[in-house]
């Protein structure tokens, strides 16, 4: 059965590269029916924060990604590594080291003069006595002989001469495991079958295949995901906006826009660009997961949003709207406004917003009356000669019981009719006098959503204003 594994470092948020990866991890399994693990790789400890955990947690619940077993932290398994260090020196394939920093530092300097490469040089491998003060480090004997062979499921054959390695150090002088040994005795015991992740990590693989065999367990197999690229081409990072997954939430991005993103950024299938996740679980495998690094295109994120929000569900898109217009100051936080409301605000606006920030922004004016006109609109639009106009609408509007779109749309009729104007004549300056702008969803809708009380209200006013300027 297949078992893979997300395997965070809780070392700062959950950013898109590391999202990626997660998808991909939870995608092959639920293609596979296999299982989704997750584990925190939290034994750096000066590095790692609970905030951090919670953080990567809330992310991936936000996208959508359940994990079946865990989330294990490494910290909570210490005396696994603890065992497992103590096997391999009691099977003579890992020695302490006594080196010191300063005697390691000094080679190294050393190396890079004669212009060799500078590694270990094994000198601890024989030597069967402490040293004086020393807390030594463990390392792995690693053979130098030789080459390592990943059969990479993304990469291909990949192949480095083990003389590139050396005996690197799988526990620290303080006692704390280090990332290539927990990794491998982790995903040993969890049984892990595929090793997905980012290929900055390609480099680790053949000291992880040389301490699995040391070990005694058999290699998963590894499958080594491309970079993530930012538009000039080079490795994604905050120089090209936000890389924090729950800072997309907090733009207003839907969860299922940013997961879709993600996916195509190194997987594709066809020319197919819009996936439910149905269908991804459906067409996943690694065999589509291209070998060059795909280059992060925010416009088609935003692209994909707007579908997202245009073919939503409005009472969903509702709920999660109410955040972005308490952020606006249009919704108090303790007021919980009307959801049936809020769902036709949403229909009148989810053809446009690209996300739900902007849709909070487009819905300020359901929320309050224009506090000044557009000047351009205001010249353009609110003059003396259609005050009969806007005086016969508020009286026909007046008249009205049902408050539907269509209601409100026969009013207008009437009053076309009755002053021989067409609708552009009637609708603009209304559209100014209700919103205060010069453009704004179909004006029935926004008038009917708006309601009899309050559209009235806003025409009356902008009587008034008209009245007040033609005085002066
Ligand atoms: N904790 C490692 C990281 O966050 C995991 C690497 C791996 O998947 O082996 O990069």
């Amino acid at each position: 059965m297949v078992k893979v594994r997300f395997a965070p470092s809780p070392t700062g948020y959950l950013h898109l590269g590391g999202a990626r990866t997660a998808i991909f991890n939870w995608l092959f399994a639920r293609h596979n029916g296999g299982r989704f693990i997750l584990r925190i790789e939290d034994t750096d400890k000066s590095r790692s924060t609970e905030e951090s955990i919670r953080e990567i947690l809330e992310a991936m619940e936000w996208l959508g990604l359940d994990w079946d077993e865990g989330p294990y932290r490494q910290t909570e398994r210490l005396d696994i590594y603890r065992r497992e260090a103590q096997r391999l020196l009691d099977e003579g394939k890992a020695y302490y080291c006594y080196c010191t920093t300063e005697e390691l530092e000094e080679r190294r300097k050393k190396a890079l003069e004669e212009g060799r490469m500078p590694k270990y040089d094994g000198r601890c491998r024989e030597r069967t006595e402490p040293r004086e003060g020393v807390d030594p480090v463990i390392r792995l004997k690693v053979s130098q002989e030789g080459e390592t062979e990943i059969h990479d499921l993304i990469k291909g054959e990949v192949v480095y001469p083990n003389s590139q390695l050396d005996d690197f150090i799988l526990v620290r002088s303080d006692g704390t495991p280090t990332y290539n040994f927990v990794v491998v005795v982790d995903d040993a015991l969890m049984g892990i079958t595929h090793v997905i992740r980012g290929d900055d990590h390609l480099n680790n693989t053949p000291k992880q295949i040389q301490l699995y065999r040391a070990l005694g367990y058999e290699p998963p197999q590894f499958a080594h995901v491309p970079m993530i690229l930012g538009p000039d081409r080079t490795r994604l990072s905050k120089r090209h906006g936000a890389t924090s997954v729950l800072a997309y939430r907090e733009e207003g991005y839907l969860p299922e826009a940013l997961f879709n993103f993600l996916v195509r950024l190194g997987w594709s299938h066809g020319d197919q660009e819009i996936f439910s996740k149905e269908e991804l679980i459906q067409h996943f495998s690694l065999e589509n997961v291209g070998r060059s690094p795909a280059v992060y295109n925010p416009d088609k994120l935003l692209w994909l949003n707007a579908h997202y929000i245009k073919t939503g569900d409005n009472g969903r898109l509702a709920k999660l709207l109410i955040p972005f217009l308490m952020r606006e100051g249009l919704v108090k936080e303790a007021q919980q406004p009307d959801l049936e409301w809020l769902c036709r605000v949403v229909e009148t606006l989810k053809e446009r917003a690209k996300t739900l920030k902007e849709m909070a922004q487009m819905a300020a004016f359901y929320f309050q009356a224009p506090q000044e006109y557009d000047p351009k609109g205001e010249r353009k639009f609110l003059k003396s000669q259609i005050l009969p106009y806007l005086e016969a609408l508020v009286s026909e509007l007046d008249k009205l019981n049902d408050f539907s779109e269509r209601s409100v749309e026969e009013a207008f009729n009437r009053v076309m009719e009755r002053f021989d104007v067409k609708l552009k004549h009637l609708a603009q300056p209304c559209r100014v006098a209700l919103t205060g702008k010069t453009v704004s969803p179909g004006i029935f809708e926004i008038i009917s959503v708006m309601g009899k009380e309050e559209a009235i209200s806003r025409l009356k006013r902008a009587i008034e204003h008209i009245k007040s300027k033609s005085d002066t």
